[in-house]
């Protein structure tokens, strides 16, 4: 079933989309662990690398099973089409360099992934390809920003670890008016709870290994789009090759499956674990979008199904018990880790955004009695039970 997605629910495609089976008619998807594909004859290989005739060459750029996984990841986002990447980190990177050239300019959301902002500041400026970063929930200094070679807009929404959440819609217009493309992000809430292309978007960017394994094992990336815009991308990645393991692409393919079951799961136990914190006297201020006290809480209710597996609170006292907090965890892990399983506590002051300067931490509202929690599939009441060991000695 790839011919007719768009008449099936989310669910059905977390489950079906994007099948294709070997000549043994295999019910479960196949991993096929093989890094080149023979050729019935000298002409079908010269049409093979014509791009003559479609079929499988070599694994850097093409193998059934992360084929699989694109076209699977593709109806579930609604784009024409995906390509999958080692990383979450190496789909930014495939979408700048596959788009992009030396004078361009990025507008970026202030509060992004800590390494993407290293990437945009460190890496990619090297190649003349500067970047300006913006508030995310402000469009007009998105505009101010904008300059006569602006190509692409990035953001991230809901942002990490404070769940900001930008108007996509909106940034879209902007985008289109300034002759730039949006991409997304789309980490946070995945398509089971947001469908950025929807919006407006123009790119679709993932680290699979958050919600779409859904059960920290593997690393991947995916960026999602029109076909002559991945056009580029796919070019960089097979020039450049930092591909998606096939491996990887089948844990993938069947963390897929129960995507929208997960993501309904961590989203209602987040809410709960949010209005909780919020009347805990220990707790300064929490951030979540699906409680009515989020800054953005209607733009949230619009654009996403429900608020997402993390929740973000400021406890009253620094660092000093914040990490109270987090050492008084039993079951919890301390780990930098989210969209699994298993819950995770992160102090972002210290770890994720540790590398940023303090007065960039100061801008993006990174406290030091900030938390982070990505709420997993354990009971609810487990997982406040574990946070209440810290917060009520506060
Ligand atoms: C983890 C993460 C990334 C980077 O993904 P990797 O798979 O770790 O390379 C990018 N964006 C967001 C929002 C993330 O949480």
């Amino acid at each position: 079933m790839n011919h007719d997605n768009d008449q099936y629910d989310i669910e059905t495609l977390g489950v079906r989309a994007g099948i294709e089976r070997s000549q043994f008619n295999e019910h479960s998807e196949a991993l096929f662990l093989t890094s080149s594909f023979v050729f019935n004859s000298a002409a079908q290989a010269a049409a093979r690398f014509k791009g003559e005739e479609p079929g499988n060459i070599y694994a850097r750029f093409t193998n059934p099973t992360v084929t699989m996984f694109e076209q699977r990841l593709a109806a579930l986002e609604g784009a024409q089409r995906c390509v999958a990447t080692a990383s979450g980190m190496s789909a930014i990177l495939a979408t700048v360099m596959g788009l992009l050239s030396a004078g361009d300019h990025i507008v970026a959301s202030r509060s992004i992934f800590g390494s993407t902002v290293q990437l945009f500041n460190n890496i990619i400026a090297r190649f003349g390809v500067e970047t300006t970063l913006v508030s995310p929930t402000d469009v007009d200094e998105w505009r101010r920003a904008v300059r006569p070679h602006t190509k692409l807009f990035f953001v991230e929404s809901p942002s990490n670890p404070l769940t900001e959440v930008s108007d996509i819609g909106a940034l879209a217009a902007l985008a289109r008016e300034s002759g730039a493309r949006l991409a997304v992000d789309n980490c946070f809430c995945s398509p089971a709870l947001q469908r950025p292309l929807e919006l407006g978007a123009d790119i679709v960017i993932h680290s699979a290994t958050k919600y779409l394994d859904g059960q920290g094992r593997v690393l991947g990336g995916a960026v999602l789009g029109s076909k002559e815009l991945m056009e580029g991308v796919f070019t960089f990645l097979r020039t450049a090759g930092p591909t998606l393991s096939a491996f990887n692409a089948w844990v993938f393919l069947k963390g897929l499956e129960t995507l929208k079951l997960r993501m309904d799961a961590h989203s209602a136990s987040a809410l709960q674990l949010a209005s909780w914190l919020e009347q805990h006297p220990g707790v300064e201020r929490v951030y979540y979008p699906g409680l009515p006290s989020h800054p953005q809480h209607a733009l949230a209710l619009r654009q996403q199904r429900s608020g997402g597996g993390i929740v973000a609170f400021d406890v009253k006292g620094g660092k000093e018990a914040a990490w109270k907090v987090v050492d008084a965890t039993r079951m919890i892990s301390i780990t930098a880790n989210l969209g699994d399983a298993k819950t995770t506590i992160t102090h972002p002051a210290t770890t994720t955004h540790g590398r940023l300067a303090p007065e960039q931490r100061i801008a993006a509202s990174i406290g030091d009695g900030l938390l982070r929690v990505a709420v997993g599939l354990e009971s609810v009441r487990d997982i406040q039970a574990d946070l209440a060991r810290g917060l009520d000695t506060l």
